[in-house]
């Protein structure tokens, strides 16, 4: 997905804001039998019959968000479509439709533009949504990019973070921490490379980790697993800022606490190299580095048996009474309570 170096420049003033629109937009098709109009007229007319609409906005700036030294366009788009189709993903329903919302400053010529718009394209395609609409303008200064997705589900199939109860299982998706220090990787390598700019990276070691950073993906295939296995989520989150503060919203929406156990904790093994390199604890990393985007729900106990031995899953503890509280059982058996550091917190 490497952008190519040796592009050419139009400016978005030589172009106009109709030309821009359609320009960047004539690519997108529709797939979804729930979009009725997408792009073109004032609004985008949608169907959902009788299914419920899921709705999830972000808004991402640049310096705030992402860092275009490290981040190429095209994975910045993938990656803004990626953390909301994954909310959608996480209320337990199917990511539909999305619209893409851009402020731009004429510092970036079309071709940036079209770089953007080709991870967007490219994600959409992937996990099945249309693209009906957006707003684009120009910013003083640096790239503002919001999008909204929207999804269906059937009233009983949606999940909040409220339903756990006491004595259902802790379950996450994949594996954690790699996203977080993918970002570690990254911007040491920037570092080297700006004390010596003929310092290439060499990044063999970490392709995992950066993968996971640069262009995550959302577990849309989870609402279909869980079907299969005939298993429904009483509680569902995202892991955008880190385990720990996603497991204690879920916690403190449904009035429970938890035991979290720290060997269960699934860490792909380039995150435990990597951490020793840093000489960081890796379940530091997993509790509290972010941007995983894997799905953490609590289940049924009596759904034990049919979980267990798959291989996207893995159940990491379980829900207790609220008043005994939200605790790390360790690798030596100690008690600690959780904290909600989340990933911004690491970066002190
Ligand atoms: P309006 O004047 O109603 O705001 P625009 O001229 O801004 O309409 O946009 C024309 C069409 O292009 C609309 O359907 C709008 O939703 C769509 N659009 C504008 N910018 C984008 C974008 N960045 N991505 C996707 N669709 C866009
Ligand atoms: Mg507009």
């Amino acid at each position: 997905m490497l952008e190519d170096k040796n592009q050419k420049k139009t400016s978005l003033a030589s172009l106009g804001e109709f030309k821009l629109i359609e320009h960047l937009t004539k690519h997108f098709t529709i797939s979804q039998e729930s979009t009725i109009k997408g792009i073109g007229d004032d609004a985008a007319v949608l169907d959902f019959k009788e299914k419920k609409v899921v709705v999830s906005t972000d808004l991402l700036v640049e310096g705030v968000h992402f860092d275009l030294s490290y981040m190429p366009l095209k994975h910045l788009g993938y990656k803004a479509v990626v953390a909301n189709v994954s909310d959608i993903c996480a209320m337990n329903a199917q990511p539909t439709q999305i619209t893409v919302s851009l402020a731009v400053s004429n510092r970036f010529p079309l071709e940036a533009l079209e770089e953007l718009m080709a991870g967007i394209t490219l994600a959409a395609s992937i996990y099945g949504v249309d693209v009906i609409g957006g707003d684009t303008t120009s910013s003083q200064k640096g790239l503002i990019i919001s999008i909204t997705a929207l999804g269906e589900a059937s009233l009983d199939e949606i999940t909040y973070r409220n339903g756990a109860q006491v004595g259902d299982l802790l379950v996450v998706s994949g594996d954690l921490g790699a996203a977080y220090m993918g970002l570690q990787v990254l911007e040491r390598e920037k570092q080297v490379f700006q004390v010596n700019p003929n310092n290439q990276p060499i990044l063999d070691d970490y392709t995992y980790l950066i993968e996971r950073q640069l262009k995550p993906e959302a577990r849309k295939d989870v609402k279909e697993l869980l079907e299969k296995l005939e298993i429904k989520p009483t509680a569902m989150i995202d892991i955008s800022d880190g385990l720990s503060s996603e497991l204690l919203h879920i916690c403190k929406q449904s009035h429970v606490g938890c035991n979290l156990y720290e060997e269960k904790i699934p860490i792909d093994p380039q995150l435990i190299n990597v951490c020793e390199e840093f000489s960081i604890d890796s379940t530091t990393i997993a509790l509290n580095g972010g941007e995983d985007y894997e799905l953490l729900f609590t289940i049924k106990m009596d759904d034990y048996d049919k979980i267990k031995h798959n291989p996207n899953f893995t159940v990491i503890g379980h829900m207790v009474a609220e008043n005994e509280g939200t605790h790390l059982i360790t690798r030596a058996n100690t008690k600690i309570a959780l904290k909600a550091r989340g990933w911004n917190a690491l970066e002190e």
